[in-house]
Parts: C-alpha cells; sequence; structure tokens
C-alpha cells in the first residue's frame, strides 16, 4: 500500500521557532515612524505591542524557544499532517509526487492560529486585557478570538467589508468565541470616518481595517493592537509548519524541489517557505521557493521594492516592501485574505536578492485548480490556499512534459467551508477576472513617503 500522510506525533511537535532574520545576508532596514520618518523607537511601539513581541520583531537569534503555555494549545491540533496528493498526481497524470501540507485541519480552517495563540499570550502576560485588530477573509479575527477566549481576553475585530457582506458566518464564527465585530470602514474611528467621507460606498480594504484597529489601540492604554501576518515575529512564530514539514518530509524520504505557498502578508509562504531557505543557505540545498498572489493584487510581481505606509490612513509604520501603494484598494476578489498592498519585509528582501520566486493567477485559473483539488483529493480548499494549488499544479504538468520526478510541496493554508458562495459563483461562470490594474497602481506609487535612507 502506498503511504500517503506522513504523521508526527504529539512528541515531534518543534519546540522552538526559527528567526530567518540570523541568515540575511543583509540585515533588514528599520521599521521607520509614520509621522516623523524617523526610524521607530520600542517606546513608540509599546504603545500598541508588548516588549516580548518588539524583542522577537528586531531578534538576530536564529532560535527561540515557544513557551510551555503556547505549546500546550497548539497541541489541540499539532502536528498536523503533511499528505501525499497521489489521486491529484492520477488525476493529472504527472510522474511529480506532490505533497501538501494541511493547516486547513486548526480548529478555525487555517494557519492563523499558530501566531494568535502566541500573540495572545504574550499580551496577556503583559497584562493587557483586550486586542483589537482587523481581518480580511475573517481568518486572521476568528484565530484571534478563539486565541483570546482561551486566555479570557476581549477582542475586537473591525472587518473588511466587503468581507463582512460575502461571509456572515465568519463573522458568526467570531462573536461564537466572544469577539466583537464591525464592519470597515466604520463610524467608530477618525480613520474610518476619513475614509467614508471620501467614499461613502467603500467596500474597504486590509489597509483601512488595519487603521481603525490601530487608533484604537493608539487611543487606550488597556489595549493593544494584533497583526496577522506581514510582520517578522509573526512569520517567525509560522515557521512551526515548515520545521514539521521538513521532519515529515524525513519521513516520506524525499527532498522537495520546490515549495509553494500563497501570499497575502506572506506569513503562511514564510512559515513554510523560511526553514528551507535555511537549508538553502546553510546546507547547500537548491529548493526553489515559490510565492503566489492574485493577479487582481500583484505585490511582489508588480510592485515596486520601496518604503511605504503599512495601512491607507498612515498610523501603522513605515517599512521597507514590496508595494502597490497603501492607497491602491485592490478588486474584491474572493480571496479576501489576498488584497493587501504591501508584504512581509523579510519576504521582500528575500525576493529582491533572489531567494523567492513570484508568481500571479487570476481568480478563474484559480478556481479550477482548487476544483480540480477538490474532486480528486476530497478537500475544499480556501480560495487563498488555491493560488498555491495552481502554482503546483502547473509545476506537475511541467514535469509531466518534460518527464521529470519533481517532488513539489505546497502549503494548504486553510479549508474554504466559508468560501462556498465563492464556489457558487465559479460553478455558475459568474467569477469576474479583474485586468491588471495598472493605472491604479501607477496613482498609488506616486503617493509613497519620501524617507531619507
Ligand atoms: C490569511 C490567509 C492567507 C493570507 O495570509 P498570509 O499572511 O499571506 O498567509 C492565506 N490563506 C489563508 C487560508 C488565510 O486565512
Amino acid at each position: 500500500m502506498m503511504q500517503t500522510h506522513f504523521l508526527l506525533t504529539q512528541n515531534d511537535m518543534p519546540t522552538r521557532w526559527y528567526n530567518a532574520q540570523a541568515d540575511l545576508p543583509t540585515p533588514l532596514p528599520p521599521a521607520i515612524h509614520p509621522a516623523t520618518l524617523q526610524p521607530v523607537t520600542p517606546a513608540d511601539l509599546e504603545l500598541i505591542f508588548p516588549r516580548e513581541l518588539i524583542l522577537q520583531e528586531v531578534s538576530t537569534e536564529r532560535y527561540i524557544d515557544i513557551p510551555a503555555e503556547v505549546q500546550e494549545i497548539l497541541r489541540l491540533w499539532r502536528p498536523t499532517p503533511l499528505i501525499r496528493a497521489v489521486r491529484l498526481e492520477k488525476a493529472l497524470g504527472t510522474p511529480a509526487k506532490i505533497f501538501y501540507k494541511h493547516e486547513g485541519v486548526s480548529p478555525v480552517g487555517s494557519h492563523k492560529p499558530n501566531t494568535a495563540v502566541a500573540q495572545a499570550y504574550y499580551n496577556k502576560i503583559a497584562g493587557i486585557e483586550r486586542l483589537s485588530t482587523e481581518t480580511g477573509a475573517g481568518q486572521w479575527g476568528s484565530a484571534l478570538a478563539m486565541a483570546c477566549s482561551f486566555f479570557e481576553m476581549a477582542c475586537k475585530v473591525y472587518m473588511v467589508k466587503v468581507s463582512y457582506q460575502q461571509k456572515p458566518y465568519r463573522r458568526s464564527l467570531m462573536r461564537l468565541f466572544g469577539a466583537e465585530v464591525t464592519p470597515s470602514p466604520s463610524n467608530e474611528t477618525e480613520a474610518g470616518r476619513a475614509i467614508l467621507a471620501r467614499d461613502p460606498e467603500s467596500t474597504g480594504s486590509l489597509g483601512m481595517a488595519i487603521s481603525e484597529a490601530v487608533e484604537v489601540a493608539m487611543k487606550d492604554p488597556g489595549v493593544n493592537y494584533a497583526l496577522g501576518s506581514v510582520l517578522n515575529h509573526v512569520l517567525m512564530h509560522q515557521t512551526i509548519i515548515g520545521e514539521e514539514t521538513i521532519k515529515q518530509l524525513d519521513l516520506a524520504g524525499v527532498a522537495p524541489d520546490v515549495v509553494i505557498g500563497c501570499v497575502g502578508g506572506g506569513s503562511n509562504f514564510g512559515g513554510l517557505a523560511l526553514p528551507f531557505f535555511r537549508q538553502n543557505v546553510q546546507d547547500g540545498a537548491t529548493t526553489r521557493l515559490v510565492a503566489v498572489e492574485p493577479a487582481a493584487c500583484p505585490t511582489m510581481t508588480k510592485g515596486i521594492y520601496a518604503f511605504d505606509y503599512g495601512d491607507t490612513a498612515r498610523m501603522a509604520p513605515v517599512v521597507k516592501m514590496d508595494t502597490l501603494g497603501h492607497e491602491f484598494v485592490p478588486a474584491g476578489i474572493h480571496a479576501g485574505g489576498l488584497r493587501y498592498h504591501g508584504v512581509s519585509p523579510l519576504l521582500a528582501a528575500l525576493h529582491r536578492q533572489g531567494f523567492i520566486t513570484p508568481v500571479a493567477y487570476p481568480q478563474n485559473d484559480v478556481f479550477e485548480a482548487a476544483t480540480i483539488f477538490a474532486r480528486s483529493e476530497g478537500i475544499i480548499p480556501a480560495p487563498e490556499s488555491s493560488h498555491a494549488i495552481r502554482a503546483a499544479i502547473d509545476e506537475a504538468l511541467e514535469a509531466k512534459e518534460r518527464g521529470e520526478e519533481r517532488v513539489i510541496v505546497f502549503g494548504l493554508s486553510g479549508h474554504g467551508h466559508f468560501d462556498l458562495s465563492a464556489y457558487d459563483l465559479y460553478l455558475e461562470g459568474k467569477l469576474t477576472d479583474y485586468a491588471y490594474p495598472e493605472e491604479m497602481i501607477h496613482q498609488a506609487l506616486d503617493k509613497l513617503p519620501k524617507v531619507a535612507l
């Protein structure tokens, strides 16, 4: 019988995170204060983050221990399975071996709790009683709501309005965990009111929702802000994905030729790929690392590498990253979690140094891949994750053409049980592919801050 599941026991769960900043050829540029345009100080950040996470954000230690209290919660669903997609291989007629790391088995259905639990924990021990955040598709909000309920903290979520309307059940899930959910842009914050004054019909964006959530945390010392992606400490918390995958590929007796993940802010891709980046720089491995994004929000494939604001209202720190401009509002594609104008500065640096290869796909191609995957493997993938599936399928088809036994690993960052209305639209042929929004991106890129570094 062919083995398809590569399982670790709970005792095999990694007990430390990998910090890729230790292995960067050149250190990351500093984060910049959005008002002064000078490097941010730890005191600036302490308005919204606990000290322990700020230290992790700038750390160059290669490994950081996962606190026992965090490990205990992660063990509710970790280690997650690595599965060989044998039926998908057959459906494609490819000689390639396709493996996927299934993060959709977490209680809320994605990789996001890996960092939500850690962030809630560090805030809790710093005496914070309430966290404020944004959510796109609702995955991050669900994860943080669950983590806050585990640590008996309050949770306020600004949910991008288009997703709030498309995904009412994500909203319900957050409320079940005790969170308060508001569609963004809202009338509750200065940032939200300013956006609505300019565009009352605004469907929202992650950049706008971040502005609202940060504002709330800045104004109240008892409230901190939590970000579900982009930041160094978030990607570090997610490296447990790649560390497990390395052990599981050992069990399978293979070495990967290519590791693929979808990229919004970059946390699931970073979490999966960064430990393989370490093998590339330390052990001379040559694994290709492929980052997949939507053609409607082509941050890495079409953006520029520059300092930009992390949010629309220019309250979040300015960081050097691949960006489409903080005023760029992507079309309302169904992979809501990938609608961010920027990307993790760590991944942007690795991209510009040639360690990461980005590709972009329009959403109909992505849903086609999702449907092939669902019909062969039986799992309905999140639209975000389906970007990785599209790239994995294309790799497998290329391997078939060339007669290569390529080993392909992709991250299944979440399941799509809350995305069925998008699948309905796809099946009815009503899903729109948006053209590359060149003019909008040009306009947004004119508004970058002038940082003297
Ligand atoms: C949030 C989310 C993403 C995108 O965020 P990253 O930080 O880029 O990983 C991708 N897939 C799923 C299932 C998500 O919930």
